[in-house]
């Protein structure tokens, strides 16, 4: 079983799923298992209504298992295939846990009085308390950039709602008990409270202590073409991150690590050489735009590597495809370099769609890339000089046939640009003959 897992991401993947499932679906299987005796004449809808109550909330406290970024787990699918689950999952959560009182309203409409916050008993407060905090949470969340909420303040109050919402309404139903009344029951919701406790644990104080004890350095910021700039950070005291080529890691520079205010960014440099990572970081927003002033020697903390947008996934792969927009060219970069590192004799291109030909960050690089490897690369400018003579315009399905290969079906390609982009190329790819299974992504804005 272990290296069946351990040799076919599929089955890893399918794994994860039917762990996910039985976790959810286990307090409610106990329940059609070994009923409470005293259950008798308390009808179907207000057992409907506790069934998605209990699901909803099992859910909800495998949302941190979803966030916590576990490695095995991430491994499987990517942290941005995770995420989206977590958005979905959240909403139907969401609307379990919203549906199961108001069931019982429509069942039974004095159990509105259970709404009287002064009057009512403690266990239905908390689930009061809980449903205001999971509401909060899905407007925030979904409403995020149009209330304009900075992302920092977000996360840090999306943390605390979680814990509040899924604290208050696990202690809602070990309140209530009467579903609990069994040994195995009681077993399975204790389970579920000791791991929601364990992974805010982990994410809070574990994670950051390993972090704490393997610091880096930063031994130089490299202004590159297209407002970019090499971080570059050496660790310190240990020997490093071992990452594969195409993967990212999130970095926290100055403070210290337990104040959880980390951004991720890829890894722009080989992985043939860990001892002196770096990272292509555009200065867009408060962070970044800092990025330029970070000076040597200030210490930093690095979390990865994650993501399993790579090359070495690939193996068999007759040769690579790689599509690029602006900034996303930096985990191309790094599979491109490594590639060089390793002698790889396979064709490869790039495409690569920037605002003028000034801005083309790497541009250097990538021209010293085309001696070590079999590589074509095309520039694609929005904005192209008078005496431009190659592509122009956005990378689309005619621009894309020009240069796919004979056979497309036979590479791997990987799409790194913003998500418009991302989109059109992935349609682009489909139409001309490659099956979805051959076509990689990295999306940059995670939340
Ligand atoms: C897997 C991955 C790899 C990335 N690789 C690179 C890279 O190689 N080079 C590069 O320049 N950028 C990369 N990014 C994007 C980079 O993380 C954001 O540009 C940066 O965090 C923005 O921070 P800011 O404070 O400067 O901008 P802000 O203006 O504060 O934020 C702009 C947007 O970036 C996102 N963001 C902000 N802070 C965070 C955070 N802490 N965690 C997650 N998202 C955040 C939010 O959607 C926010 O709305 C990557 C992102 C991801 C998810």
């Amino acid at each position: 079983m272990r290296s069946l897992l351990v040799r076919n991401p599929i089955a890893i993947g399918v794994f994860w799923v039917i762990v996910y499932l039985v976790i959810v679906l286990l307090p409610l299987l106990i329940l059609l298992l070994y009923p409470p005796a005293a259950n008798v004449g308390r009808g179907f809808w207000l057992d409907f209504s506790v069934a998605l109550g209990f699901i909803g909330l099992a859910m909800m406290a495998m949302q941190f298992a979803l966030t916590a970024r576990i490695r095995l787990i991430e491994a499987s699918y990517g942290i941005d295939l995770i995420l989206q689950f977590h958005r979905y999952t959240s909403v139907v959560a969401f609307l379990f846990i919203l549906v199961h009182p108001i069931i019982l309203f429509i069942d039974n409409p004095k159990t509105l009085q259970l709404l009287n916050f002064f009057h009512a008993p403690w266990r239905a407060r908390a689930a009061v308390i809980a449903t205001l905090a999971l509401i909060l949470m899905v407007v925030t969340s979904i409403g995020r950039k149009r209330l304009k909420i900075p992302y920092e303040p977000w996360c840090m109050a999306h943390g605390i709602l979680a814990t509040v919402s899924v604290g208050f309404g696990l202690s809602h139903a070990l309140g209530v008990g009467h579903y609990l009344g069994l040994f195995w029951e009681r077993t399975v919701w204790i389970g579920i409270v000791l791991i929601t406790l364990w992974l805010l644990v982990y994410v809070r104080l574990v994670k950051p202590l390993f972090m704490l004890r393997k610091p880096y350095l930063v031994e130089a910021v490299i202004p590159q073409r297209g407002d970019v700039w090499n971080l570059v950070l050496q660790p310190r005291g240990h020997v490093g991150i071992h990452f594969q080529p195409g993967q990212f890691a999130w970095i926290t520079l100055q403070i210290s690590p337990f104040r959880m205010r980390e951004h991720p960014f890829s890894i722009v440099s080989s992985a043939e050489r860990p001892e002196r990572i770096e990272f292509g970081i555009k200065a867009v927003g408060d962070f970044t735009k800092t990025i330029k002033d970070v000076a040597p020697g200030t210490k930093a903390f690095v979390d990865g590597p994650y993501g399993v947008f790579m090359t070495d996934r690939y193996e068999d792969s007759a040769g690579f495809v790689f599509i690029a927009g602006g900034i996303g060219i930096t985990p191309i970069l790094s599979m491109l370099v490594t590639l060089a590192d390793r002698h790889d004799e396979r064709p490869l291109h790039l495409i690569y769609g920037s605002k003028t030909w000034g801005n083309i960050t790497y541009r250097q690089e990538l021209s010293a890339l085309t001696d070590k490897l079999d590589l074509t690369i095309v520039y694609v400018l929005r904005n192209p000089p008078k005496d431009w003579s190659g592509e122009t315009g956005y990378i689309d399905k005619q621009l894309l046939q020009r240069y796919l290969p004979k056979r497309p079906a036979t590479r791997n390609y990987f799409i790194c640009a913003v998500p418009k982009m991302m989109d059109q190329i992935e349609l682009a790819l489909h139409e001309s003959g490659v099956p979805v299974t051959h076509v990689h992504l990295e999306h940059f804005n995670l939340v």
